[in-house]
């Protein structure tokens, strides 16, 4: 069904042919299930709601076809549609600027009413990635996006998180523009730990530095939650997300290249 859609949205779409690349994405919606996921990630995402209408469009058809291709499981809370899109919709924020935006190595999002223990741990867990799955605290999925600029946001975190394992641990669907620029970004961020080890203080959070998977993600989180303030602090750290990632979120249409 969604093959025959994409068909039909390819022959109705408007524009010069090669104008904007036909992306598994590009589905057809209706007007009203546009305006319902717009409206439910609008409730959360003021990232979406900046976006220009182009835009917005974008990101819906993809929010839809990444929550499509997942199996949700829901552990001491309702199944709830919404937070399946608003889970989808954290995959697409960190991956907007990529070409493969699916983390198609993920089947599985596992969504628990709170924080978790793993088996034989005794630590407490809001959101992890295992080969398996993404696990995510849905009280603190809420929390992450509704305490703006405070660099907190699991769902940012664990996405990213399951960003760099798809691209680099698994087997299938790879960005190589990710994965690129990726090495250069781990490149170009050991200046800034040794300026962090040699300055005992950082702007990031001190669980960045336990190694360089959770630097990843610490950054990303900041990056998301307070550009600004990740740019006037960390200027080289941010210009290097923004290549990473293709976009950039201080701008209204965030992606700063169109790819292929
Ligand atoms: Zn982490």
């Amino acid at each position: 069904m969604q093959s025959f859609l994409r068909k039909l949205n390819g022959i109705f779409a408007r524009g010069p042919v090669g104008n904007t690349s036909t992306t598994p994405g590009d589905i057809a919606l209706s007007d009203d299930e546009f305006n319902n996921y717009s409206f439910v990630i609008g409730s959360l995402f003021t990232y979406f709601n900046d976006l220009p209408e182009e835009q917005k469009r974008r990101f819906v058809k993809r929010v839809h076809h990444f929550k499509e291709g997942k199996k949700f499981h829901f552990i001491g809370l309702e199944n709830s549609d919404d937070a399946t899109t608003l889970v989808s919709s954290s995959a697409i924020q960190v991956t907007f600027g990529l070409h493969n935006y699916l983390l198609s190595h993920f089947k599985d999002i596992y969504i628990l009413a709170d924080a978790y223990h793993m088996d034989n741990d005794d630590e407490l867990y809001i959101g992890h990635v295992a080969p398996e799955g993404i696990y995510l605290s849905w009280k603190h999925f809420l929390y992450g996006y509704s305490h703006k600029n405070d660099n907190i946001n699991v769902a940012v975190h664990e996405m990213s998180h399951a960003l760099l394992y798809n691209n680099f641990f698994a087997q299938y669907g790879m960005d190589s523009h990710f994965r690129l620029n990726y090495e250069k970004f781990s490149k170009s961020t050991g200046p800034i730990l040794a300026d962090v080890i040699t300055n005992r203080q950082s702007y990031l959070r001190s669980y960045a530095f336990s190694n360089l998977h959770e630097f990843w993600a610490v950054s990303a989180e900041a990056f998301f939650e307070n550009p600004k303030g990740l740019k006037d602090n960390m200027p080289d750290l941010y210009e290097a997300l923004c290549r990473v990632l293709n976009q950039d979120p201080m701008t209204a249409v965030k992606i700063l290249k169109s790819q292929p």
